[in-house]
Formats: C-alpha cells, sequence, structure tokens
C-alpha cells in the first residue's frame, strides 16, 4: 500500500478515501454514467478513449467533439460528448511513443467525492480500460485528505453498472455545446450578430456561411457541402437566412443539410412554401386561415374579370415574391389596377390580386413564432401617406397585446406551413385576424427593439430543444446495452 506522494500512509484514519486498482467513476459534466477506470499512480496524466475527435470553434475558445465507447465489451454502444479543449500536450503512451494529444477539463464522480480533472483523449480500442485515472487526477483532489490507492484490491468504492445505458435513449440529454451554422449572405447584420451572440452566450459555436459559397455534392451515400476548396463540416443545426433574390439556389442548399442530417430550423421546403405568396394563401386557406380575398389570373384577357372578382376599389396588387412592402402597389381605382396589372405582366412578373383592407388602418401585426409559440409581438404603423406598415417602408412599431385568435392564428399559420421560426403578419380587420403572409427569415432588430425580447436567444434554445431528440435518435440508435 502506498499513497500517491509516497508518504507515510496513516491507516485507516476515518477520513481516508481509499482506491482499488480498478474502480466505477461518473463523468457528469461528460453525460456518461458509469465507467469502469484504471487507476494508475504509475502514468501521470488520465487518458479516456476516444474516436471520431473533432475540434471547432475558434482558436481561443476551442471546443472538442468527440464519440468514446463506455462499455468495452460493447463497442457498439457509442456516445457523443463535448468539452472544452484546454491544452494540446505531448503524453508518453503506454506502448512508448509520443503522442499528441488534445486535453479537456471535466469533473469525475467517484464514491462520494466530485472534482475536476485533466483527461487527455486518445485511442483506446481494444484495452479493458477505457479510461485510466492517472497521478495528476488523484493529485488534484481537492479534500484535505490524500486518496490511496492500493494495487492489490478492486474497487473500494461503489460499483456502479452499465445497465444505466439502457434507459439512456428515454433520458433528458445532458447539455452539450453544438455547432450551428448560419447561411446568410449578410454577415454584418443585425439578426446574424444577436445569433452569434446569443449562441455564444450559451456555450454554443455559430459559424457564418455564405450561401452562395456553398456548392454540393450530390450523391446517394455520402452528401457533402463543399465550402473554399474543402468539404465542410458536421453542423448539429443550420439557421438558414435566405433572402428572398437568392430562393432557388438557397433552399438548394438547406435541402443539402437536411440530407446530411442537420436539423435545419426552417427546412427547404417550407421555405419555398413561404416564399411565394400565392403557394402560401392557398395552402393556408385550406386549412382554414384568414386572409384578404386573393385572385390571380395567368391570362391578360381575363385581367378585367379578374379586378372585378375584388368588388369596388382601393385594390392591392402585389408581387409574389415582393418583400419589405418593395412589391405591393395600391390602385385606388379599378382602372389604376389595371395599368399596374399590365405593367407587372409586360415585366414577366408574378403577382396576385387582392382586396385592401381598410379597416387595418394602414397597421399590421408581427408575430414572431419559434416552434409552437408566439415570442414576440409589435404592431407597425405605416408612415404618413402610406399604407404598407413594413419598418422598411419608414413605419413605427410598438408593443402590442395580441388576442388569444391571434396568437392562434400566428401559431397555426406557421405550423401549416412547416416553419420552425417565422413571422407572421396579419391585419386586423373587421372579421377577425387576416393573415398576410409568413416570412421565414424574420428580422430580430425591429421586434426585439419594441418587444424587449431576446428572440436570438430563444431562436438558440429552440435549436437545444431540437437538436437533443435528433442527436439521441440519430447517435442512440444502435443501442443494445448489456446486462
Ligand atoms: P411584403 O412581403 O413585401 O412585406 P406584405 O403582403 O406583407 O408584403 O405587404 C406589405 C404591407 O402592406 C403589409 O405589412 C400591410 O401593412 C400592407 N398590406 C398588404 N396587403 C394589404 C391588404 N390587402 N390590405 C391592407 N393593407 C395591406
Ligand atoms: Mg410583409
Amino acid at each position: 500500500m502506498y499513497n500517491i506522494n509516497n508518504r507515510k500512509i496513516e491507516l485507516m484514519s476515518v477520513n481516508e478515501f481509499l482506491l482499488g486498482w480498478e474502480e466505477w467513476c461518473k463523468l457528469p459534466q461528460l453525460g456518461i454514467p458509469a465507467l469502469k477506470i484504471k487507476v494508475d499512480t504509475g502514468a501521470k496524466t488520465s487518458a479516456l478513449h476516444a474516436f471520431s475527435i473533432e475540434t471547432f470553434g475558434s482558436l481561443s475558445k476551442q471546443k472538442i467533439r468527440f464519440g468514446i465507447q463506455p462499455i468495452p465489451e460493447n463497442p457498439e454502444f457509442e456516445l457523443y460528448c463535448s468539452a472544452d479543449v484546454i491544452d494540446r500536450r505531448e503524453v508518453i503512451s503506454s506502448n512508448g511513443l509520443t503522442e499528441l494529444r488534445y486535453v479537456i477539463e471535466t469533473e469525475i464522480e467517484l464514491g462520494n467525492y466530485r472534482w475536476p480533472i485533466q483527461i487527455t483523449l486518445t485511442d483506446r480500442k481494444g484495452m479493458s480500460f477505457h479510461m485510466l485515472l492517472g497521478r495528476q487526477a488523484l493529485i488534484a483532489f481537492p479534500e484535505k485528505i490524500e486518496p490511496l490507492v492500493i494495487p492489490s484490491i478492486s474497487f473500494k468504492q461503489p460499483i456502479l453498472s452499465y445497465s444505466v445505458y439502457k434507459k439512456f435513449s428515454h433520458q433528458k440529454p445532458i447539455k452539450r455545446s453544438l455547432r450551428i451554422a448560419v447561411l446568410t449572405r449578410e454577415p454584418d447584420s443585425y439578426s446574424i450578430s444577436r445569433l452569434i451572440k446569443a449562441g455564444e452566450a450559451r456555450e454554443h459555436v455559430v459559424e457564418l456561411v455564405d450561401t452562395r459559397r456553398c456548392y454540393m455534392l450530390i450523391n446517394s451515400k455520402n452528401p457533402e457541402i463543399h465550402y473554399d476548396g474543402k468539404p465542410l463540416p458536421y453542423y448539429d443545426a443550420v439557421i438558414p437566412r435566405i433572402g428572398a433574390s437568392l430562393t432557388a439556389y438557397g433552399t438548394a442548399v438547406v435541402r443539402q443539410f437536411e440530407l446530411i442530417g442537420s436539423y435545419c430550423i426552417n427546412r427547404s421546403e417550407p421555405i419555398l412554401a413561404s416564399r411565394d405568396k400565392l403557394y402560401s394563401h392557398q395552402v393556408l386557406a385550406r386549412e382554414g386561415i384568414d386572409m384578404p380575398t386573393t385572385a390571380f389570373a395567368s391570362s391578360p384577357k381575363d385581367t378585367k374579370s379578374l379586378i372585378d372578382l375584388m368588388g369596388a376599389p382601393p385594390i392591392v396588387v402585389k408581387l409574389l415574391e415582393s418583400s419589405q412592402g418593395k412589391g405591393v402597389v395600391l390602385a385606388e381605382s379599378k382602372k389604376a389596377a389595371e395599368s399596374v396589372v399590365s405593367a407587372f405582366r409586360a415585366l414577366k412578373a408574378d403577382f396576385l390580386v387582392q382586396q385592401f383592407v381598410k379597416e387595418a388602418n394602414g397597421e399590421d401585426i408581427r408575430c414572431v413564432v419559434i416552434g409552437n409559440k408566439v415570442v414576440a409581438s409589435m404592431k407597425r404603423t405605416a408612415a404618413e401617406g402610406d399604407f404598407r406598415s413594413n419598418l422598411h417602408r419608414g413605419g413605427k412599431a410598438e408593443i402590442i397585446k395580441i388576442t388569444k385568435l391571434e396568437r392562434e392564428t400566428a401559431i397555426k399559420a406557421s405550423k401549416i406551413l412547416g416553419l420552425g421560426l417565422s413571422g407572421v403578419d396579419m391585419l386586423r380587420s373587421q372579421d377577425g385576424p387576416k393573415v398576410l403572409e409568413v416570412n421565414s427569415s424574420p428580422g430580430f432588430e425591429g421586434i426585439e427593439k419594441y418587444s424587449k425580447i431576446n428572440v436570438a436567444s430563444m431562436v438558440i434554445e429552440e435549436i437545444e430543444r431540437r437538436t437533443a431528440s435528433i442527436i439521441r435518435s440519430r447517435k442512440f440508435k444502435r443501442i443494445e446495452p448489456i446486462e
């Protein structure tokens, strides 16, 4: 029997912390509830068996994720962990070779004690212990007493069981750092900087990916997205911010991320559906969402009849892909409506005509919906002389309390289109809320300013909730715990 600093041993003092040469421990911060370890005072550093080691994040705050097989006899069972990298160090491994290893810091729970230790990550496949507890970790033991290792004895501390892994696929997963991509062409915009800040505040890594610079390798086995000459890494989640000018290519990129298995808060199909005002109106109307009466015709011969369908003027004429109010025109008379329609036709632009909701008074309501919740809302009022309340058109906004029906309508509209994050615009009409559009890349600046709600952080929280189950089902598919 000897202690780790080769000091004299006080036998059987009450405060002893005795360890056998093999023990069970937990690594709670890595989400490992049971692991058999070899306590080896002959080794300086501790080592954990890890595979698929991948670092991410900035150099100053580097993170690492890796797979571990906690049960040596059942290597099929894998868990994925993430941690902060604290160092990269040369370590002489048991075969005498020098190896450059990543070092992480994480807490170990052994018997009644829990303390932070440094662990190096290395491939210990085939070894009977997937973790080695070295001298440094024992020296780091914070209590007054020192751990004593008895090399001839096994299990002085409580014996745990691998059966805890049986329940694993149902358990709430531990919080882990995610690697999140924001697809955007406007890296300097308010919304993007808020997403980065919110992600980092919650310990994730948020990387900006310029949608237009992505190119894709399409095949059935191993689809890839390339960027700047290299394949992009795997992202746990993607936040698409696809502008109207890049809908087709942008949604193709999103679709590729879906194929690879990243969680996309807005998937390609819902983005396409919401972008096309006519299509989304049809889908929403089919599900009973109220909207201003809308019509569309293909042939110029039908323009007059189309406008007649709208009843008394004024009439709104809109480009199908309008955004920020840019393609929305108010025609005061039927004649004016006809001229706008023929002008759009001459430009080969797709459009719709719509009844003007006069009682809305140049006001509309913007609700930001995340998942199935309205997280923030505001009322926007058009600038003097305009009927379009878009903030980009000089509209003013204020905080507002929405009605139950407005809330339900916004959630339902977002859900029908299948968006995880949306901005639903509604008019307050005599007959209740009328949905104007569902926006798949709602801006955060106005809504955060007026509602005083941290919308960006709520987006990240939604991603955490959603990727939790995805990571579980993707990674834990093969779970076949023993015992
Ligand atoms: P965009 O996608 O360009 O924002 P919208 O359909 O949302 O197009 O219309 C822009 C703004 O014009 C709305 O926020 C609303 O204030 C006003 N507006 C649009 N359609 C109507 C309508 N039918 N009746 C009254 N106001 C409308
Ligand atoms: Mg709008």
